[in-house]
């Protein structure tokens, strides 16, 4: 591809021409990605020799997985892993299964690793995978099958030193420990730091499975200190009741926020005087689902939104505020818990209506913060305390929260362009510092 053409023109690199974009546009993950880094790129006013390198990934895998099923057919998957860079450390995300995972969206995804592992400063690179499939459709066992199949199928590509796959949607522990499993049954070993994320009687990290949630919660209460606000009073909104969202909803709760409103994929509850959430965790836990709890009322989960709030914690997937709704929602603070909610034109008109963004590259951070300190401790082979775990997770979130700040106060942007802002300059810097090896 021509060097120009990678570049596209300064207004729309700037986002005043987004408006202009169709709803397929503006919901293109990787197109929302790539807007931010041009904005932050321009401003920075990086070589353009360095934004062609960092605006592309560096490797794109994608492979094809014959899994044997239960019925006895056999039946095939596509799955991907992108290593968007590998210039700070290994590549380091998580690996998603769902139906409608794309190239595209899993690009997105690996680039904002390595953004946001450069926001929290932790020496990992940034990379992604997904599989094509309808989890909630397989057994355990066509799941084993297809995971291990997966691994191998990556064997050589990924690895402790070269990258470190973690959990996100729709897979978790076992997942993990299934991925260890294969990879050290190939190298004749057992190697735990080839994935974070794990079981913590196999290397996992004491506080890892709350930890994307503990973060939510540190960079509220930055957010409450740096605006002046209380956690009295305070009304939170929260999208999502899977691993982030629930931790983020339990953790904010256990503080003493005001959790008003949950939003799940099946329904939605409000209740003003706040949700005792320790119960509607118990409810969930035995149910599989919010619905029915008693102690909110059933509500209509787009609206959910809508109302009025100090907080809003879209904390599920991509897209959740648009241009279709950012208008009208009602919250002084959005703390990003989800990768990539928010679409470019939202990001305009929330800039607007002065919305405080604690943007996904920096709020979601604590989850691969803490992966970081499993990669660690398996290296070590001595494994921390969960307090251990949870004072250096508070220390990097509360660092971060007040880095990106800073810069956003300093370079008169956004928090959003902030946070790429300093995150680009980290790894520029340290690609620089390498050379290009050509
Ligand atoms: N999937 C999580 C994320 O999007 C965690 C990644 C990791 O721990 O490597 O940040």
């Amino acid at each position: 591809m021509a060097g120009e053409s990678l570049i596209p023109a300064t207004e729309t690199r700037l986002g005043m021409t987004t408006q202009t974009l169709t709803l397929e546009q503006e919901t293109n993950p990787w197109e929302a990605q790539a807007a931010r880094f041009d904005e932050a790129a321009l401003r920075l006013n990086l070589d353009a020799g360095l934004t062609k390198v960092l605006r592309m990934p560096a490797r794109e895998i994608i492979v094809h997985i014959p899994v044997s099923m239960d019925d006895g057919t056999v039946e095939v998957f596509t799955g991907y892993r992108v290593q968007h860079s590998v210039a700070r450390g290994p590549g380091k995300g998580g690996i998603r299964y769902a139906p409608d995972v794309s190239l595209d969206e899993v690009r997105a995804l690996a680039s904002w690793m390595t953004w946001k592992c450069a926001v929290v400063n932790i020496p990992f690179g940034g990379a992604k995978g997904g599989v094509i499939c309808n989890p909630k459709n397989m057994s355990q066992g066509e799941l084993e099958r297809m995971t291990r199949r997966y691994t191998a199928s990556l064997i050589e590509f990924i690895g402790p030193e070269k990258d470190v796959p973690a959990p996100d949607m729709n897979t978790n522990e076992q997942t993990m420990a299934w991925i260890m499993d294969t990879y050290s049954m190939h190298m004749g070993q057992t190697m735990t730091s080839v994935v974070t994320g794990k079981p913590v009687n196999i290397g996992g990290s004491r506080g890892r499975r709350e930890a994307t949630g503990r973060g939510v919660s540190i960079v509220c209460d930055e957010a409450l200190k740096y605006l002046g606000m209380t956690v009295e009073g305070c009304r939170v909104i929260v999208q999502g009741f899977g691993n982030v969202g629930m931790h983020s909803a339990h953790l904010l709760w256990e503080k003493g926020y005001t959790i008003i409103g949950i939003a799940e994929w099946d329904g939605a509850l409000f209740n003003a005087e706040g949700l005792n959430i320790g119960k509607l965790v118990e409810w969930k836990t035995a149910n599989g689902t919010i619905h029915g709890f008693p102690g909110g009322e059933a509500v209509d989960k787009a609206e959910l939104l809508e109302r009025e709030c100090e907080i809003l914690v879209p904390a599920a997937t991509e897209n959740v505020i648009t241009s279709k709704n950012a208008e009208r929602l009602r919250c002084k603070i959005l703390c990003e818990g989800a990768n990539g909610p928010t679409t470019t034109i939202a990001d305009e008109i929330l800039f607007d209506k002065k919305v405080f963004v604690i943007p996904d590259i920096l709020a979601n951070a604590g989850g691969v913060t803490t992966s970081y300190f499993e990669w660690v401790q398996d290296r070590m082979g001595y494994f921390w305390t969960e307090s251990e775990v949870n004072q250096r997770l508070e220390r990097i979130m509360v660092d971060s929260f007040a880095d990106v700040v800073r810069y956003a106060t300093e370079h008169k942007v956004n928090n959003r362009i902030a946070a790429y802002m300093l995150a680009i300059d980290r790894v520029a810097y340290t690609i620089k510092q390498r050379g290009i090896y050509a």
